[in-house]
């Protein structure tokens, strides 16, 4: 199944089922306010999908369906308990940091959930002169069941999904989250697909391309900290709640990217985002007072 969350018109905060090209509202089946704040409504759905899927999909047979192209595609889960995110987890990557660690020593950090954004948003860039904004294209794993010390052979009863995700940054050496947490940093999309459309997630392809030009092109298979290795790590030091959201790491090839610009991610089995690239009128902060030019290494 392909969850999304949307807005068309006036209806705004939606839930659709997507087939094809064409997205059925299932809002009133899913059991989500779209009025309700703060908007957790999806992360519940996600809590309860087991017992609501065959009401979700009598709802997906029997409503009418929309073009995708008449709605606007948002985060699917939009007030999750965190993101996570694994820092340099290809090799690859790494060599083109020059970062001496891995995930697998280094561990994780967190982006903050306001940072999120959907398919159909733009990705807003600050006024950082001096700086770089780089595309990160990854993996998103949506956390379904949760728990604590999950262990890796049970790492599959605990993903819900997957989804694409661009761990937007601005390229320094200040602490991480700062660079990583502009609104519009983190969008997910176009949609959740449910893990049992996903065999095999340790064997898609994944690429990115700004404005045609193709600049990341890599396989999962060649994480260096696997996704069972992702979800015990967490898991071992927080609970993971239905919902959380799991930035599984950026392969080589990331790039600066300006306003004007449109970025293409494409996954296996997870679909396509088409993110434009605006340049905004804030965000100007002392954080970001030095330039920085990364000097990419091979
Ligand atoms: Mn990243």
């Amino acid at each position: 199944m392909k969850l999304a969350r949307f807005d068309r018109g006036t209806d705004k905060g939606r839930i659709g089922i997507v087939t094809g090209s064409q997205i059925v509202d299932v809002t009133e089946a899913a059991g989500v306010d779209p009025a309700e704040w703060p908007p957790v409504g999806p992360v519940r759905l996600l809590a309860e999908f087991d017992r609501l899927r065959p009401a979700l999909e009598r709802a997906a047979a029997a409503g009418t369906p929309i073009d995708l192209a008449e709605v606007t595609l948002l985060t699917p889960v939009p007030w999750p308990n965190k993101v996570i995110a694994y820092p340099v987890n290809y090799h690859a990557h790494g060599a083109e940091m020059g970062a001496g660690y891995r995930a697998t020593n280094q561990g994780f950090f967190l982006k903050p959930n306001s940072s999120l954004s959907g398919a159909g948003e733009p990705v807003i860039l600050p006024e950082t002169p001096g700086r770089e904004v780089h595309h990160e294209s990854e993996l998103a794993i949506i956390i379904g069941k949760g728990g604590r010390n999950i262990a890796r052979e049970d790492w599959r009863d605990h993903v819900f999904g997957y989804a694409c995700l661009l761990d937007m940054v601005v390229r320094g050496r200040e602490e991480r989250v700062a660079r990583k947490a502009y609104d519009t940093f983190c969008p997910v999309g176009p949609w959740i697909t449910t893990a049992d459309e996903v065999p095999d997630p340790a064997n898609l392809q994944m690429k990115l391309w700004v404005d045609g030009e193709l600049r990341q092109d890599a396989n999962t298979r060649d994480l260096v900290l696997d996704i069972p290795g992702m979800i015990a790590m967490a898991s071992a030091v927080m609970t993971l709640y239905p919902g959380d959201i799991i930035a599984t790491g950026t392969p080589e090839g990331v790039g600066p990217v300006q306003g004007g610009q449109t970025i293409r991610i494409t996954i296996d089995q997870c679909g396509e985002m088409n993110v434009p690239v605006v340049q905004g009128t804030g965000g100007s902060t002392e954080i970001f007072a030095d330039p920085y030019q990364l000097v990419k290494k091979s």
